[in-house]
C-alpha cells in the first residue's frame, strides 16, 4: 500500500480512504503497525486543521445514540461535518448494542457529511485506545469539524475517552428519587457539561429535579483553571425531541473558544500526548512481559516463589534486571 498516497487521499477527505485508513490503524499485524505509525506522523506533519472532540459518555439506556443523531444531524445542518468514533470496553459483545454501530444511528449514517465507526474489537482497553486515539487524529486530517467519540460509562473507558476529548460530556437520564444516580464523583471531575437527557414528557420534572441536584453537586467541586465562570454546568436536553440542543452546542462552543484564547486548550492536548507517551510506555512493558523469553521466565521464577525459594522481591529484581537489558 502506498501510504503517502493514502494520506493525500485522507487528507482531500475522501471518506474511502479515511474507512481504509482507520481499518490499518485497527490492524496488530506487525507491518501494518509501522505503516500505521508512518501515516500518522506524516499526517500530523501535514495537517493543522483542527476538529473539536467531543467525549460522550453514559450507562446502556441513557440516549447516546438518539443523542449522537439528534446532535449530529443538527451539526450537519450548520455545514458541520461529524464523525463519530466509539471506545468499548467490553472484550466480547456479547449483550448490549455495539457502540458506534450504523444501526443505531441511521439517519446519521446515511448523511454525507457524517463519518461512523463502531469500536475496535481489542481484548484490550489499551489497544482500543490507541486505536481509537489514532483513529481521532485521522478524522481531524481528513477535514471533519467534530470528532465525537462514544463510551459506556463503566471502569476505565471514561478516563481514556476523556484523555482524547477537548471536552467530555457526562449524558444521564431522569432519577427516580432525589439522590445522585451513583455517579462517582471522579467521573464528575472529568465532565466539563452534564447533560441530563429525556426531559420531555412525563419525565421532564424528573429530569429538571435532576439537573438542578447536578447543578449543585457541581458548584461544590473544586474550580478549575480551564474553566470560565459557570462551568462546569448540567442543562436539561431531550434528544428525541431534539430540545436544548442548539443550547448544548453553544456552551460547548463556548467553552472552547474560551479555552482557545486562554491557551488551555492547547495546553491539555499536549498534556494529553504526554499522557499517552506515558501509557504506550507502559503498556509496551507490559507486553513484553507476555512473551518470551521473559514469559517463561516468570513461570518458572513463580514457581520457585511459590515453593519458597526465592522470595517474591529478590524474583521481581531478577525480572527487573532483564527487562532493564532487553
Ligand atoms: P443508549 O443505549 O445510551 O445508546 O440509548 P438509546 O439512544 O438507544 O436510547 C434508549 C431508549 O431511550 C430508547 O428507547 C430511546 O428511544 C429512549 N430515549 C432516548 N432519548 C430520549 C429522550 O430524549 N426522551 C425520551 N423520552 N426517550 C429517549
Amino acid at each position: 500500500m502506498d501510504i503517502a498516497q493514502l494520506g493525500d487521499r485522507v487528507l482531500a477527505g475522501e471518506r474511502r480512504a479515511l474507512a481504509r485508513a482507520i481499518t490499518l490503524v485497527e490492524s496488530s499485524r506487525a507491518d501494518h503497525r509501522a505503516q500505521a505509525a508512518q501515516l500518522i506522523l506524516d499526517l500530523s506533519r501535514k495537517n493543522d486543521a483542527q476538529a473539536i472532540r467531543i467525549g460522550l459518555s453514559g450507562t446502556p439506556g441513557v440516549g447516546k445514540s438518539t443523542f449522537i443523531e439528534s446532535f449530529g444531524m443538527m451539526l450537519t445542518a450548520q455545514g458541520l461535518r461529524v464523525a463519530v468514533l466509539a471506545v468499548d470496553p467490553s472484550s466480547t459483545r456479547s449483550g448490549g448494542s455495539i457502540l458506534g454501530d450504523k444501526t443505531r444511528m441511521e439517519r446519521l449514517s446515511r448523511d454525507p457529511n457524517a463519518f461512523i465507526r463502531p469500536s475496535p474489537s481489542q481484548s484490550h482497553l489499551g489497544g482500543v485506545a490507541r486505536r481509537t486515539r489514532e483513529a481521532v487524529a485521522l478524522c481531524e486530517a481528513a477535514g471533519f469539524d467534530v470528532v465525537l467519540i462514544e463510551t459506556v460509562g463503566v471502569g476505565q473507558s471514561e478516563t481514556v475517552v476523556a484523555e482524547m476529548s477537548d471536552l467530555f460530556i457526562l449524558l444521564l437520564a431522569p432519577a427516580g428519587g432525589d439522590e445522585l444516580q451513583g455517579v462517582k464523583r471522579g467521573i464528575m471531575e472529568m465532565a466539563d457539561i452534564i447533560l441530563v437527557n429525556k426531559a420531555d414528557g412525563d419525565l421532564k420534572s424528573a429530569a429538571m429535579r435532576t439537573c438542578a441536584d447536578y447543578a449543585g453537586a457541581l458548584r461544590l467541586l473544586r474550580k478549575r483553571p480551564q474553566d470560565p465562570e459557570g462551568y462546569p454546568r448540567a442543562m436539561t436536553v431531550s434528544a428525541l425531541e431534539e430540545n436544548g440542543l442548539d443550547k448544548a452546542w453553544e456552551d460547548m462552543q463556548a467553552l472552547v473558544t474560551w479555552r482557545r484564547e486562554m491557551g488551555h486548550f492547547a495546553g491539555r492536548r499536549a498534556e494529553q500526548a504526554q499522557y499517552w507517551f506515558g501509557e504506550e510506555v507502559r503498556h509496551g512493558l507490559l507486553a513484553q512481559l507476555e512473551r518470551e523469553p521473559l514469559k517463561g521466565m516468570m513461570q518458572a521464577l513463580g514457581a520457585r516463589v511459590a515453593k519458597g525459594e526465592v522470595t517474591p522481591t529478590i524474583a521481581a529484581d531478577e525480572i527487573m534486571a532483564l527487562l532493564g537489558r532487553s
